[in-house]
Order: C-alpha cells, then structure tokens, then sequence
C-alpha cells in the first residue's frame, strides 16, 4: 500500500478499495519501525489521526461528498500552527508552544479531509539547509543514513522519501522544499509568492517565505497545491483569485506543452558537481527529445543572489524573531534579576547557533549607518535578479538549472562552516528573492546512487504550466519511481 501516490490512494479510498483507518495504520506500523533511523517527526499524532480517518471512513459510507485528500496520511512541517500538539518550529524556545489556531494550509488540509498524522523536523526556524540546525533532534537522508536530508524541510522530506507519510507540506524562504527533494529524490514545489496563504506558517523571512508541497510525484504535487493554493483574507499578501486564478492544476497536466522554450544559464550551471552538471545535460536532451528549443541566455546578477538573500532574509528574521521575548511564547528563564534579563536570557538559554547568528546578522545590516550600505542594496540587487527572469522569460517559457550544486552531503560535513552550507543554495535562491515558482524533480543518481533533481522556474502564478513541463520529463523517465533502502535499526 505505501507505493501507491496519494492520489491513487485517495481514488482507492473513495472505491472502498482500502479504508483511510487501513493507510493510516500502514503508515504508523512503518513509522514506528523506521523512524527510529530517520527521525523524520517531532511529534506524531496517532489516536487523533485515527479517529480523524475513522470518520473519513464513516462519511464515505454514508455517501457523504468528501474532500480532495479524504482520507490520505500526510505530514506538515513544524512550523504550521496546529491547535492539536505542539508548534515547535524545531526550536527550544517554542518546545511548549501549543497554538491557539490552525494555520489556512491546515484548515485547508482539514477541509479536504487529510489525514495529518504529525509534525516534520527542520532546521530551527528553518534556517538550514541540512536540518542539523534543529534544536529538537536529527533526522538522515533515507538513502544513506549517514548523510543529511538537506533542509530545511529535511523531516518532511524523509518522511515523504521514507513512506512516513503520502505527501507533506514544506516551506521555502531559499530553497527549503526544492534543495531536501533534490537530496532524497521526491518532488518539491515553491509556489509563486503570495499562492499560497502564510497565515500561521511562524515567519522567518516573510518576503520569501512560502508554503508548498513535498510529494513523490508532479500529479500529487498538483494534487495538493489545488488544496492550499488561494486568497486569504487573514494574509494581505496572498493574491486576488481574480487576477491570478487557481487553475484547477491537475485538469491538464499530461497535455505537454507544444513548442515549449527552455532557457538554461551554462555560465551558472558550471558551479556545479559535475555528475550534477551532467543529469541536468541528460535531463535537457529528454525535452530536446521531446522537441524543445533549448536557449542559452545569461543572467548576470544570479551571482550576487546568495550576498542579497543573507542580507534580507536576516534582516527580516531579525525583526520576526524579535517577538520571542520570554513573556508571550515558549520559554522564558528561571529567576531572572530583572525585565532586561527577561528578555535576554530568555533568548540566550533557547535559541540555537545559527538562529543567533542570523539575527545578528539582521540587526547589523538593519542598524542605522548600515542600513543604507546592506539592507538597501540588498533590494536593489534583488530587483536586478527580478529583472534578470523577466528578461529571459521573454524569450522562453522556463529556465531549468541544477537545484544544489552537489547531492547529499555528509552529516557533520558543513555544519561548522556557515558559507559553505550557505552556498548550498546558489541555484534556489533567487526563484524566493523574484518570487517565481520553482519546482525540484528526480532527474538522475550519483555514482554513489544518491539522487539528484532538476530545477525547473516560470513566470509568477504560472504553476499550470510548471507541473506541466515537469510531468513531461516524469512521464518519459523513472527517477521518480526510485526508492530508497530502508532498513530497521
Ligand atoms: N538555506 C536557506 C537558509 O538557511 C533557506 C532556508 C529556507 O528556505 N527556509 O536561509
């Protein structure tokens, strides 16, 4: 039963083939032998899910019209308010947080009448991109337990990867769904900025941030971007369905699409590993295949991205970070002598490393006299990557580039260089800072059979199109049937 895509499971489900207390049982039986190796979950929900399915089951029976995932197991990121468990974002500081509402992907999940069995581990506020920033545990990459699942979305990632679960919710403020599935060889998709609703997603950097889904193929991702996709009235940024409509995503996607342009940036791609460099050429002669026009263009400012990305992103992670002051969430210090320490030590005790890091970081670039020589340039330099898309976007339909430069990486093996983990995401970042939709498919192995995955990005709010493209390659290759060897401790 766990080879079968959420949407074949939903469809069973719906023919009374399989019961949605049966997939969740299944998923549960295989959590509790595996996840001791991979420690995808900080929490798990078991009775809760159960009963949920249990009513699923009931309503079908009684002919009830159901919701798009009845039924279906699926896991979420930590970092989505819940009102059942704790939202811990993988930090000490919100150990004990316990959400007083669900964030609109939940509600939206709920309505659909997903199962959520549990909450994924991630780097601390998901800043990382190997989730061994978290501050609650360690999760491994499930094809080799010795390396790291990428981040920071690397527990739902695993999970996915794993069969832990049938699809997940990830977020992505520089690449944190599209990196970890490139490393554990599933499907991830950012969605264009403002798709999405971020309400009750705890921010990081709230101009980046976005919520998408993790899943082991293109039609479950569109499965599942049909779910969350849509305005929402308690996210100002989340975009008008009038000007840009949720195409109904899985209507069309195994129509491909005709005469299709591909831009690809050979200068860019050459930072890359060169098996990396060369899945990416494979993956490129299946669409010329197919009958593509492949286009070499130049984007002169994607170098700078990563300099602008660390400028923005913790300057606004400096001031949504502010509001953990010991009194209105999570942890807050023994005997402190006064408010200041309070505030300070509250701090000091509970966040990790680079969580400290980066909101110096931010606070620096943020500080008068500084403000004008890094934050601002920073928007400037962002509006020039901006440009960069719309000039090639003039001239094809997408741009496809690696999504990290190397694949999984070693546990241990960057966490102590920052820059180095950093520069891991050269080629996500700047779909984040233009506000493009990205999405990661399987698209080859290493010689060490690590997976390895193909960026594709579009133009904002065309995500038909994207899984479109996407499913093109998927339909012609079997990267994604792929499964890792999972063995018990
Ligand atoms: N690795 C990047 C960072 O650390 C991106 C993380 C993310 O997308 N959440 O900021």
């Amino acid at each position: 039963m766990e080879e079968l895509s959420a949407l074949e499971l939903r469809d069973q489900i719906a023919a009374g083939k399989i019961s949605s207390v049966e997939a969740t049982k299944a998923v549960f039986e295989r959590i509790r032998k595996f996840e001791p190796v991979i420690g995808a979950y900080i929490s798990t929900h078991e009775d809760r899910a159960l009963e949920f399915a249990a009513d699923v089951d009931r309503r079908i029976a009684a002919g009830e019209k159901m919701g798009q995932l009845a039924g279906v197991p699926v896991a979420i990121k930590d970092n989505m308010c819940t009102t059942f468990g704790a939202t811990t974002c993988a930090s000490k500081i919100l150990e004990n947080f316990h959400a007083p509402y669900n964030a609109t992907v939940v509600e939206k999940l709920l309505a659909a009448d997903a199962v959520i069995i549990g909450k994924a581990n991630m780097d601390e506020f998901a800043m990382g991109s190997s989730t061994e920033n978290s501050g609650l545990k360690q999760t491994v990459n499930p094809w080799d337990t010795t390396r790291v699942p990428g981040g920071s979305s690397g527990g739902a990632t695993a999970a996915v990867a794993g069969r832990l679960c049938f699809a997940a919710l990830g977020s992505d403020t520089g690449g944190s769904i599209r990196q970890p599935a490139s490393f554990c060889g599933v499907v991830g998709l950012k969605p264009t900025y403002g798709r999405v609703s971020r309400y009750g997603l705890v921010a990081y950097g709230s101009s980046l941030d976005q919520i998408g889904p993790i899943t082991r193929n293109v039609a479950d991702t569109a499965l599942l971007l049909n779910v969350i996709a849509g305005h929402d009235p308690a996210d100002s940024t989340s975009v008008d369905e009038t000007k840009a409509p949720v195409s109904v995503y899985l209507q069309n996607l195994d129509k491909p699409i005709d005469g299709l342009r591909i831009a690809i940036v050979p200068q860019f791609n050459a930072g890359a590993e060169e098996q990396v460099q060369k899945a990416l050429n494979e993956a490129i002669s299946v669409y010329k295949n197919l009958g593509a026009e492949i286009i070499e263009i130049e984007m002169p400012h994607l170098d700078y991205a990563i300099a602008a990305y660390y400028v923005i992103a913790t300057a606004e992670a400096s001031s949504n970070l502010a509001r953990y002051d010991g009194v209105h969430y999570g942890h807050r210090t023994e005997n402190p002598r006064d408010y200041v320490e309070v505030y300070t030590k509250s701090r000091a005790e509970a966040f990790g490393q680079e969580v400290k890091r980066r909101i110096m970081l931010g606070t620096y670039a943020l500080s008068s006299g500084y403000y004008d020589a890094y934050y601002l340039k920073a928007l400037k330099v962002r509006n020039l990557i901006r440009g960069d898309f719309t000039a090639a976007f003039e001239k094809c339909d997408c741009v496809m580039m690696p999504v990290a430069p190397t694949t999984a990486f070693k546990i241990g093996e960057k966490v102590n260089d920052p820059l180095q983990m950093y520069l891991s995401d050269i080629y996500t970042i700047s779909a984040n800072l233009a506000g493009i939709p990205g999405i990661s498919i399987p698209c080859g192995m290493d010689d060490k059979g690590l997976p390895i995955g193909l960026q594709i990005m579009v133009p904002a709010f065309v995500e038909e199109k994207l899984l479109r493209i996407a499913r093109m390659f998927e339909a012609q290759t079997d990267w994604h049937m792929k499964k890792p060897p999972m063995n018990e401790k």
